[in-house]
């Protein structure tokens, strides 16, 4: 048989050897991967291989250590497991069991984490604004929250790396938090994002177009541009929009990286020495392993992450691994992310453009004038008909004869969402639950509930975004209530008795066991999360390699702010490809 695949969009290129984890041909990864085995004790083995771990993987690799990542989902190959279909691609997120309460309960499953390498990043729509200087500081500004263990301009370069490495595109000036621009030019706008810019300047309200968003404008190392069909939560075969799976993956492995798929970790063991010794797995059959390592990093999103390291109780940490303070758990966020549906006479098409593409973060911080603190963002939101028609259902009750009409005017609405604050509070948690999953261990307790500042922010931003799809030329609006992005439950800070891990992602509590995801973060601003999970997970690597071998030896800690390593990132993606701004 030919080994060659003539691709119209790729040019020609080798098959690769049938292993289940080559990487298909959008990645463009020739090399087998590296295997350990479980009795070799690797340097560092990390649980989760999306957003957050994707990228550690990726730096420690690089840097010389022998890393594995556990990943519960499958190895996606792009031109193998994904279709341009709605329908089709439900398989990408974590849909294990898990329980949710509280007096607000948030759906899980589809609203929340991916399941497989590339993690959420896989279906992100990739809507990328940074956090503002005002996030790291919000207890000291506002008296609510917490203030964070470091600053904005500690993670400002890292920022900067990131948005060159997906890379980002958008505006040459952007004007809130800490101004700055995007090396690649922003994306045309499609009718949702047209919608948003003819509300905001009728209201006086400034709007940036056209990103930013982590999806190309133009082609980039191996990567086409977007081609504008709006399947980006689907995944994006295409491979325009970054994912850690075609970012940050190819690099991981091609630098001696092992990704063990359909591996779903159980608990991490603690050593004698009250050091972490490795982790207990589930492999695709259902077997039980345990990889021997010198450090271990958890990067399972805001509610895998704390149920593992809960599930891990042992001699010592009764309440759960590194939970000392009790906080393992506690204060988890999700922003509220109400959709805002507005009917246009003229066709809208939402469908005709990625769906993050236009925003506005003009309403991002306190203002005096609000009884609220905190602010929230306005975006652009293109849902495909599906769930779209579950919009309808939830927005208008719409059913039956009234639902297929409905949807039979899809083309002639625009959807806005609001992405609000929601501040960190204890009560807001993960526990375990009673009930078991297919390995028998006992799934996440999700428990959820919005306090009064939670309330009128939510409110208000409501009525905002309302105003502005008006102000479009909307004839009709109708809305739903929804929450977005979860973060927080294992967060960071500098005092040990309430937080869970150090500025480095290092738990307080164990000196070689650490986070690296989306639950370390303190606060969330307005900020869709992904861009400062990958930031911070670039930082963690910058410190792990500078610390080097001291990680594996010593409970000793060192503060020092690692040495900016901008050589780490993959090959033909940092300050390379077509940017407008060396
Ligand atoms: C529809 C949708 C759209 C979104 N759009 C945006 C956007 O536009 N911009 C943005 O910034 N964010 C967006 N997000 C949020 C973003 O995807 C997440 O915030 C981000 O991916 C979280 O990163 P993480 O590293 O914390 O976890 P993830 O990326 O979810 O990675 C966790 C990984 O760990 C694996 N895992 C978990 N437990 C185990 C275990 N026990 N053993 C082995 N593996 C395990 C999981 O399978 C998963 O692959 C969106 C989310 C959704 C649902
Ligand atoms: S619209 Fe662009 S980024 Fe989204 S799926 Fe299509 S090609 Fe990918």
């Amino acid at each position: 048989m030919d080994s060659r695949i003539k691709s119209p969009l790729l040019g020609e290129f080798d098959t690769p050897p049938s292993t289940p984890h080559m990487l298909g041909a959008l990645q463009k990864i020739h090399l087998p991967m590296r295997r350990f085995k479980d009795n070799d004790e690797v340097d560092y083995v990390i649980v989760g291989c999306g957003s957050g771990g994707g990228v550690l993987l990726q730096r420690l690799a690089r840097a010389g250590f022998n890393v594995v990542a556990l990943e519960a989902g499958p190895f996606w190959d792009t031109e193998r497991d994904w279709v341009s279909d709605e329908a089709g691609s439900h398989q990408l997120y974590w849909e294990e069991p898990r329980v949710t309460g509280g007096d607000h309960p948030l759906a899980l499953g589809a609203n929340n984490c991916g399941r497989g390498v590339g993690g959420g990043s896989v279906h992100w729509a990739a809507f990328t604004p940074r956090l503002h200087p005002s996030d790291f500081e919000v207890y000291t500004r506002d008296g609510v929250g917490a203030d964070w263990p470091i600053s904005y301009d500690v993670l400002r370069p890292y920022y900067e790396q990131l948005e060159l490495e997906m890379p980002v595109a958008g505006p040459a000036y952007y004007p809130w938090g800490h101004p700055h621009g995007y090396a690649y030019g922003p994306h045309p706008m499609g009718g949702v994002g047209n919608a948003l810019i003819k509300g905001c300047t009728a209201l006086n309200i400034p709007v940036s177009i056209g990103g930013p968003v982590a999806i190309l404008s133009g082609s980039h190392g191996d990567r086409p541009h977007c081609i504008y069909r709006g399947f980006c939560i689907q995944g994006c075969k295409v491979g325009a929009k970054a994912s850690t799976l075609v970012t940050h993956v190819p690099d991981a492995l091609a630098s001696g990286a092992e990704i063990r798929d359909h591996s779903m970790a159980a608990r991490i063991e603690l050593g004698k020495a009250g050091r972490v010794t490795g982790v207990h797995y589930f492999d695709r059959n259902g077997e039980m392993h345990f990889q021997r390592a010198k450090a271990v990093v958890v990067a399972g999103y805001s509610i895998e992450t704390p149920r593992l390291l809960l599930n891990s109780a042992c001699p010592g940490f009764e309440t759960g691994l590194a939970n000392s303070s009790d906080t393992v758990g506690r204060y988890l966020m999700a922003q509220a992310g109400n959709v805002v549906l507005g009917r246009f006479d003229q066709p809208v098409r939402m469908y005709k453009a990625p769906p993050a593409h236009a925003l506005t973060e003009e309403f991002y911080e306190t203002d005096p004038k609000n009884d609220f603190a905190r602010g929230f963002a306005i975006q652009t939101v293109g849902p495909l008909p599906i769930a779209f028609g579950k919009q309808m259902v939830a927005a208008k009750r719409a059913w039956g004869w009234g639902l297929r009409r409905e949807m039979m005017d899809y083309n002639h609405w625009a959807c806005f969402g609001l992405l609000g604050e929601i501040l960190p509070w204890p009560d807001n948690r993960v526990t375990l639950s009673e009930d078991k999953d297919r390995f028998g261990l006992r799934v996440a307790h999700v428990s959820f509930n919005l306090r009064s500042n939670d309330k009128k922010l939510i409110e208000k931003a409501k009525e905002k975004t309302m105003e502005v799809m008006v102000a479009a030329g909307a004839t009709e609006v109708a809305q739903e209530a929804r929450y977005a992005h979860l973060v927080g439950a294992a967060r960071m800070g500098a005092d040990p008795r309430t937080s869970v891990v150090d500025k480095f992602g290092r738990t307080h509590d164990i000196a070689n066991l650490f986070i690296c995801d989306g639950s370390i973060l303190p606060t969330q601003g307005s900020a869709n999360p992904g861009l400062t999970i990958q930031a911070l997970a670039a930082r963690i690597g910058d410190y792990l390699i500078a610390q080097g071998e001291r990680i594996f030896t010593s409970n000793k800690r060192d503060s020092t702010e690692p040495p900016f390593r901008a050589e780490l990132a993959p090959p033909g993606t940092y300050r390379k490809g077509v940017p407008r701004i060396k």
